[in-house]
């Protein structure tokens, strides 16, 4: 069975000195560690100016007339508290797998596909620097 994985498997261009391919693969995750980290960078960024954004709209309800059904300015500012929620929890869940993909390179999981523990190719980890799964295994998309 071992032998058999063995022997499917792309015979290495250096058969003598394999390190090339690790060292090929270090330089991938050590692309991929600066991108989640200005990634992450990012999403913080943006989460908090998000953050900001909803505490003001909150501060502008607070202060307007709590009669909001004749108000169409507090129906604006619910509307609004509602869109920029939605922003928020979609940039949180972002923030959220960036860190998780963190986490998985510094336990050295990184970059390996969940489903079949093949390495995920270099390509596909520069679009999607948070892919847990090669192409083939992509969970189908929720909702
Ligand atoms: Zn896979």
């Amino acid at each position: 069975m071992e032998d058999a994985v063995e022997m499917t498997r792309p015979s290495p261009q250096h058969p003598s000195d394999g390190p090339d391919d690790d060292q090929q693969r270090e330089l991938v995750l050590q692309a991929a560690a600066e991108r989640l980290r200005v990634e992450r960078d990012e999403a913080r960024a943006r989460l908090e100016s998000m953050t900001g954004d909803l505490e003001s709209l909150f501060a502008a309800s607070a202060g307007s007339n709590a009669d909001d059904e004749h108000d169409p300015e507090g129906q604006t500012i619910a509307y609004e508290r509602a869109q920029v929620s939605a922003l928020m929890q979609g940039a949180q869940e972002r923030l959220a797998s960036i860190e998780a993909a963190a986490i998985r390179l510094q336990q050295g999981t990184y970059g390996i596909c969940e489903v079949c523990r093949e390495p995920i190719p270099a390509v596909r980890l520069e679009a999607r620097p948070t892919a847990q799964t090669c192409v083939q295994h992509v969970p189908p998309a929720r909702g």
